[in-house]
């Protein structure tokens, strides 16, 4: 099947392409650093004085930055070669200047980046490298000056040469026989998706490590050709999370989620989500929103899909797929039952970016509540965990059961 793109990322961005490069020695590191890799970034501080604000990250080699500028909201994205980020938990937190707040990561295998949300619209005026005080390590500086929101949206509207997507799908392998079940863990890389209140533990590490473990499950039984839309810390956009499955050509997609509600130990429990245009509730339409915002928390313009399914055949397709969808959920939630404390409605729909692709069956596991503390302790148990993942793989085997059972295609099941 050919590589279409399904979902348009449009990155509207980038101011005049600011392109700093260092010859990577002249303030580079001390003699630990390997050329290979990444810099670390060791420390960073933000100043500022009227109508500017400095950003300065300490690494331990120079490295090449690019800037861009993005609207709605109104933020600077730094792209990096890889850096290895050593900072204390609450940076970026805290607002300073124009920069209300920052986040940074790995962005795709490679390659970091820095998110800076501002406090209103502002240029990069200035970029400056300098070796620090020790001089073993480099000083990355990033001068911002306040703007006026007509040439705020200029510049990123103007050159859209940044428009990059982010880590490349993993999914083009040849069909085997077997179902392929693509396995999607949720956020990653720059966005870290929900945390617990502790702020040191967050879903997507506790998501990917899930996964991991179905995985083990699932491949181990010989039964399906499995492929995860992300195997280590890395942002993959909600557009490559369903056109890698669409490319796959997937017969299940399960996407793996853990919630966090402010102002709420008592809420609990696990909940499995179907896409559909309608929520069936205000709660479920706020975490498919909060979902949904995946892309913007990275600096990735995602457009909605084009699958407004136009075409008659790809409704009917679109129709039977969500019934797929809707019997697997059903029986997830219906081996759960047993093992697990489930949400007070445990099936729930809502319109999730992530479940939107109109030929793969998807569902959406919420395992429970990084914000309640009886959920946290069940999330990061062991036994948990094995419970959970062998009665999801129950619940893959008798969809699938059923599903060749309905074909009359030779039983690939025992
Ligand atoms: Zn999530």
């Amino acid at each position: 099947m050919p590589f279409i793109p399904y979902i348009r990322i449009i990155s509207m961005c980038l101011m005049a392409s600011l392109v700093a490069a260092w010859s990577g020695h002249a303030h580079a590191a001390g003699e630990g650093a390997k050329a290979g890799s990444p810099a670390i970034a060791a420390a960073v501080a933000v100043e500022s004085d009227g109508a500017k604000t400095r950003f300065k990250v300490t690494l331990s080699k120079a490295v090449t930055a690019q800037v861009s500028l993005m609207e709605r909201p109104d933020r600077v994205i730094i792209d990096l070669p890889e850096v290895a980020f050593h900072l204390p938990q609450e940076a970026g937190r805290s607002r300073e200047g124009l920069i209300a707040s920052y986040r940074y990561g790995l962005f795709a295998p490679g390659r970091s980046r820095v998110v800076m949300e501002l406090t209103q619209p502002a240029m990069v005026s200035g970029m400056t490298t300098a070796p620090d005080a020790t001089g073993a390590a480099t000083i990355l500086t990033i001068e911002l000056s306040r703007t006026e929101r007509e040439e705020f949206r200029r510049a990123a509207v103007e050159n859209p040469a940044a428009k990059e997507a982010s880590a490349a799908p993993l999914a083009q392998e040849t069909k085997d026989a077997r179902p392929v079940i693509m396995i999607d863990p949720g956020h990653g890389g720059i966005d870290p998706g929900a945390n617990a209140s502790s702020g040191s533990i967050l879903e997507k590490d506790l998501v990917l490590s899930f996964a991991q473990r179905l995985r083990k499950k699932l491949e181990d039984s010989g039964r399906y050709k499995i492929i995860m839309t992300r195997d280590q810390d890395v942002f993959v956009s909600l557009g490559d999370r369903v056109r890698a499955a669409r490319a796959a050509q997937a017969d299940l997609f399960i996407s793996v989620h853990a919630d966090s509600i402010s102002g709420g130990q008592e809420v609990r429990g696990l909940t499995v989500y179907t896409g559909s245009e309608r929520a069936s509730d205000a709660d479920s339409a706020r975490l498919a929103d909060r979902e949904n915002k995946a892309d913007a928390v990275a600096g990735v313009e995602s457009v909605d899909m084009p699958d407004d399914v136009s075409d008659i055949l790809m409704e009917l397709t679109l129709r039977e797929t969500r019934g797929f969808s809707h019997n697997f959920a059903g029986r997830l939630v219906g081996e759960f039952d047993s093992v697990a404390r489930l949400n007070k409605n445990p099936h729930r729909q809502a319109r999730f970016q992530v479940l939107r692709a109109h030929d793969v069956p998807s569902v959406l596991v919420e395992l429970g509540y990084l914000s309640s503390q009886k959920d946290l302790d069940l999330l990061m148990s062991e036994e948990w965990r094995a419970k959970m993942v062998s009665a999801m793989s129950v619940a893959v085997d008798r969809f699938f059961a059923a599903r060749f059972a309905r074909r009359g295609t030779a039983a690939v099941l025992p």
